[in-house]
């Protein structure tokens, strides 16, 4: 048997034992060593993720790292004993939509986020992943657990947000809301070779961080407007190259569209759910005739792209591990998932500890 930390139903958390689970010809079973506690957690608990409102005792956690205990027989690149990463969305790449390249979507919108919703997640000694030649990769030697533990969702979308956002060399580009993602891709726009960053945040710590990772400048929308800012910064005044949306709010949103340029982008990370409309400033977008783009992503995985984030790590190009602001053992988990429910705004990534 084995301790989770589970969703007993919504509203509710606390550990419960399970029986050790069995991987099957494709799985591999991990061994945890480190996790982190991701804001859909709470989404999920608060009842807002409405594949998981009939849930009962379904383990947490998607973010994690581990040792490969054991591995099904027609798994070929892993053997037990390997440090592994894993994607936090762990798709099945057989599906026509992973073969279309969006992998994180198979089986409809949001379908790769198969932990929590389709079966249980990383917060418990053991976790299976499936399809495991696909959906981990190995830890280069020199990354600490505790780094490699952003590879598969704060990095990857991170950096995914700043890809999508199409910033020409030397662009201008601004980043809506300096959280742990919104971090990473302030992060990806200064690897990706933007000329100018602009950073969108009011808490002191994560302008500090925005600054740390690349932002060139900081504009905190309680002293300034920063569509208004954003735009003084253009050459001409005619808007910028590209704009991203790390937060989910309809203001930060439309935010975007006004500050680009016609033919800029619109890159949006940001989760939407819980409305049932995000709507477009007509004005700003030409009566749909401004030539903006609108692109989406969501954690993209894989063990191709897992590499390469971890590549990142291991050369120095980004440093996730800025990101951890309090750490608990695995025995006082609900303590760290309390802390990121109370939105204490000194709270960026809580790092759990199995070991
Ligand atoms: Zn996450």
């Amino acid at each position: 048997m084995m301790k989770a930390f589970v969703m007993k139903k919504v509203g509710e958390v606390g550990f419960i034992d399970k029986p050790i689970p069995e991987p099957g010809p494709y799985d591999a079973l991990i061994r945890t060593t480190k996790a982190l506690i991701c804001t859909s957690n709470i989404h999920e608990v608060h009842g807002r993720v409405k594949a998981m409102l009939d849930k009962k005792n379904v383990t947490l956690g998607h973010e994690a790292v581990g040792i490969v205990e054991k591995v099904g027989s027609h798994v070929k690149v892993f053997k037990p004993g390997d440090r592994v990463a894993l994607g936090g969305k762990t798709p099945n790449w057989l599906d026509p939509i992973s073969q279309t390249g969006h992998s994180s979507h198979a089986g409809g919108p949001m379908g790769g986020h198969e932990f929590e919703l389709k079966r249980d997640g990383v917060f418990a000694e053991y976790f299976l992943v499936t399809q495991a030649d696909g959906n981990l990769a190995h830890i280069p030697d020199s990354v600490a657990d505790e780094a490699a533990v952003f590879a598969g969702d704060i990095v990857t979308t991170g950096i995914g947000g700043a890809e999508n956002a199409h910033i020409p060399p030397g662009g201008i580009v601004a980043v809506f809301g300096a959280g742990p993602i919104g971090l990473m891709c302030v992060r990806g726009c200064r690897l990706l070779g933007a000329g100018l960053v602009i950073a969108v945040e009011t808490i002191p710590k994560r302008k500090e961080l925005a600054k740390y990772y690349g932002a060139d400048v900081v504009i905190d929308f309680k002293e300034e407007d920063p569509v208004e800012k954003i735009i003084s910064l253009s050459e001409g005044g005619l808007g910028i190259d590209s704009a991203i949306e790390a937060v989910g709010t309809q203001i930060t949103f439309e935010s975007c569209v006004k500050v680009t340029r016609p033919g800029g982008t619109i890159s949006n990370i940001g989760y939407h759910g819980g409305r049932e409309y995000v709507n477009i400033p007509v004005e700003a977008w030409g009566g749909g005739m401004a030539e903006k783009t609108i692109t989406t992503i969501m954690s993209p995985g894989g063990r191709e792209r897992l590499t390469r984030m971890l590549r990142l790590i291991e050369n120095g190009r980004v440093d996730p591990t800025k990101l951890i602001s309090h750490r608990f053992k695995f025995d006082d988990i609900e303590k760290g998932f309390r802390l990121v429910e109370s939105k204490d705004p000194d709270v960026l990534k809580v790092l759990i500890d199995f070991e």
